[in-house]
């Protein structure tokens, strides 16, 4: 067969080469300077190997002859031939370094696309390639996935070269790591290769990796984590509660400052900020304890500044609820605010906060709906209101919450991802009572005997867990074991016993990797709250049920 190239760079010049040692002529090699108009005269196969914008120019300078002409784009259909009504392509999936090395790799037995005159076919097979016809209309999807194979690829290489010299380790440690990874995904495919932070949900080591990254290295990495982690199951990480461990936190401790209105707190924390401290929070309804002790502690190992609200909130309390009687000691508040090293305890009376009628309300649908929303119905409107407000006056950096209250902890962090709210709210563990009742501060209203049946909450919380590390995956199965074991204490009444996806709060069908068991339950007149997450390890296939 005689072939004429036209484009002499590294893609024309790879092909003549390659053809030739496979047997073929090459008539003539043509570039920009020579006239076009009968190469398609004395040869079988005019190939034109320019760049894809003179593709369409250089068709239209060739005077149509016995020749069939071939494009190598990947991306252009056939119609950019369109004086020629014999027209073929031909793109090898692979790239083309240099003339020398693009020959060799043409004749390694890749993959070519091929479209129209069945010449195309003859071209890949002379080479000893393998054809696969793409049609126009798939060839832009065909070649954008190329682009991510190859380039993409390499801009990511790229990352890694950049940080490792950051990091002072040799990129041959991480070279060996890219090379497992991709054999491992050839294997078994990508979601089964995930490993890392992102596939386990694990934001808190996201974050320390977001601080840790140059500024301009962020935006890839998050994209990235953020693929992960949906490939494994999880919701983007900004929207994932950031939780930090509150144990053996050391802290100097204070003598806080009450700070009863919200001008005063303003003008002094707009000096810390001023003077470039950051500012950590930590709203309370007081009768303080441990858990909020361990708040405290949070905050003040990763803020110059700690600030503390006590405020019974009535608009989180329903009419029969318990407002008037919530317990409250300020001067014991002082103390334990003191040993956890706040600085400011914002302490506002209810005319401060509200000194007319609220009318505007923060509500997060769904999620305040269900579990406690579905038996306090104005509860966490109340909660998300006045949360927000605490954040416009406070203006932190970080808020802490506890996980003793999930779904708030839940809410929260959906509403201030859904209103830009600029603080990062983090999450912190239970903190237990040594017989495993959850710290409250309802807990002082129960007498000996109900206190002794509390236990009971966390007894559930227990036997759901084991019945879920023994194999069970129906969510109605582990809610009834955890029922069951309420049922048996005569001093405790259930409101709910779940196991739910911990993102949505929803029951799924199956029990995931990942559980939140929540459970609420009236011990006498006060009604107790607690919750656990169970893990169970795995990674869980896109589209699955939690
Ligand atoms: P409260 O004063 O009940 O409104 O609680 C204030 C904050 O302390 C909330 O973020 C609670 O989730 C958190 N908290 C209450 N009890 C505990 C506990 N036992 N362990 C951890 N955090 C808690």
């Amino acid at each position: 067969m005689l072939f004429t190239v036209v484009g002499p760079g590294r893609a024309g010049l790879s092909f003549a080469g390659a053809l030739v040692a496979s047997g073929w002529q090459c008539v003539a090699t043509l570039g920009r300077h020579d006239d076009l108009r009968l190469a398609a005269a004395d040869c079988d196969v005019v190939l034109i190997t320019v760049p894809d914008d003179q593709i369409a120019a250089v068709a239209a300078a060739i005077t149509p002859g016995r020749a069939v002409v071939v494009h190598a784009s990947g991306a252009k259909g056939l119609d950019v031939l369109a004086p020629h009504a014999r027209r073929a392509s031909v793109h090898p999936l692979m790239s083309l370094p240099d003339p020398e090395t693009g020959a060799g790799k043409l004749r390694r037995g890749g993959v070519f696309a091929v479209a129209g005159d069945p010449v195309a076919e003859r071209i890949v097979t002379a080479l000893g390639g393998r054809p696969v016809a793409v049609d126009d209309g798939r060839r832009p999807l065909y070649h954008a996935t190329a682009a991510v194979a190859a380039n993409h690829l390499v801009a990511l290489c790229a990352q890694v070269e950049r940080l490792a010299a950051r990091a002072g380790v040799p990129l041959d440690a991480y070279w060996d790591l890219m090379e497992t990874t991709l054999e491992n995904v050839r294997r078994s495919g990508p979601i089964p290769s995930l490993t890392g932070p992102a596939a386990r949900g694990d934001s808190s080591t996201i974050s320390l990796h977001l601080e840790a990254l140059p500024t301009d290295e962020r935006t890839l990495y998050l994209v990235l984590a953020n693929e992960a982690a949906r490939l494994a199951g999880r919701p983007p990480y900004r929207e994932q509660t950031r939780t930090v461990s509150t144990e053996a936190l050391a802290v100097t401790p204070t003598t806080p400052t009450l700070v009863p209105t919200i001008a005063e707190l303003r003008a002094r924390l707009d000096a810390e900020r001023r003077a470039g401290r950051s500012i950590g929070f930590v709203p309370t309804m007081g009768y303080l304890h441990d858990g909020h002790g361990s708040l405290m502690r949070a905050a003040a190992a990763a803020n110059d500044v700690v600030v503390a609200s006590i405020f019974v909130n009535p608009l989180q309390f329903a009419p029969t609820e318990d407002l008037a009687g919530y317990p409250r000691d300020l001067e014991r508040d002082i103390g334990v605010a003191g040993t956890n090293g706040v600085h400011l305890l914002f302490t506002p009376d209810v005319t401060e906060m509200y000194p007319r009628p609220m009318i505007t309300t923060v509500s997060v649908a769904e999620l305040s709906a269900r579990w406690d929303g579905a038996s306090r119905p104005t509860h966490f409107d109340g909660v998300s209101t006045v949360v927000t407000k605490l954040f416009n006056i406070v203006g932190p950096c970080r808020a802490y919450f506890g996980e003793k209250d999930y779904q708030q902890l839940a809410i929260i962090t959906r509403m201030t991802a859904d209103l830009a709210i600029p603080v990062e709210v983090i999450g912190c563990p239970i903190v237990r009572e040594p017989d495993g009742l959850a710290m409250s501060s309802r807990n002082v209203y129960l007498d000996p005997a109900q206190r002794a049946a509390a236990v009971v909450l966390r007894r559930a919380l227990d036997a759901g867990t084991a019945a879920i590390l023994d194999g069970e995956r129906d969510p109605e199965r582990v809610s009834d074991v955890m029922t069951s074991v309420v049922a048996a204490e005569p001093l405790a009444t259930l409101d709910y016993a779940a196991a739910v996806d911990p993102h949505t709060l929803e029951v799924p069908a199956t029990l995931g990797s990942h559980t939140r068991l929540l459970i609420a339950a009236r011990v006498g007149t006060t009604r107790l709250i607690d919750n656990c997450g169970v893990d169970t390890g795995s990674v869980r296939p896109l589209g699955t049920p939690a």
